[in-house]
């Protein structure tokens, strides 16, 4: 069982990327947006921020923050930090690198063999 502190730590790396990320999407949001108008800051959510760059980015930024969202609404449900396919803890430093890991080293590197083809590339 992972503590309470090791979880809170995890948490914090994940919110302050969480709110560069928001930065960066809201920063692409505008700049795909300039039309010279002046828009009211209080109607643009992240939501609906989100909703108009997910037609034209295929965006790392956008896929990495819906994990790191996701990510946060597992740990809210108590289910963060296992892994998805072998249902093992993942390690502490592991997360603490890559917090929107969902698989273990072990489970991460058959995943990806198995994207790749397995023929070995
Ligand atoms: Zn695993």
């Amino acid at each position: 069982m992972r503590s309470k502190k090791d979880l809170e730590k995890i948490e914090s790396i994940l919110i302050d990327r969480k709110v560069q990320l928001e930065g960066e999407l809201f920063r692409l949001y505008h700049e795909k947006n300039d039309d010279g108008q002046v828009q009211d800051p209080g109607d643009q959510t992240i939501s609906a921020v989100l909703e108009n760059l997910k037609n034209t980015f295929q965006d790392n930024e956008l896929e990495e923050y819906k994990l790191i969202v996701s990510a946060l609404e597992q740990m809210k449900k108590g289910e963060y930090g296992n892994c998805l396919d072998c249902q093992q803890p993942i390690a502490q430093k592991r997360l603490e690198s890559y917090p929107n890991a969902f698989r273990c080293v072990l489970c991460q590197e058959v995943f990806e063999d198995a994207q790749s083809g397995g023929f070995g590339l």
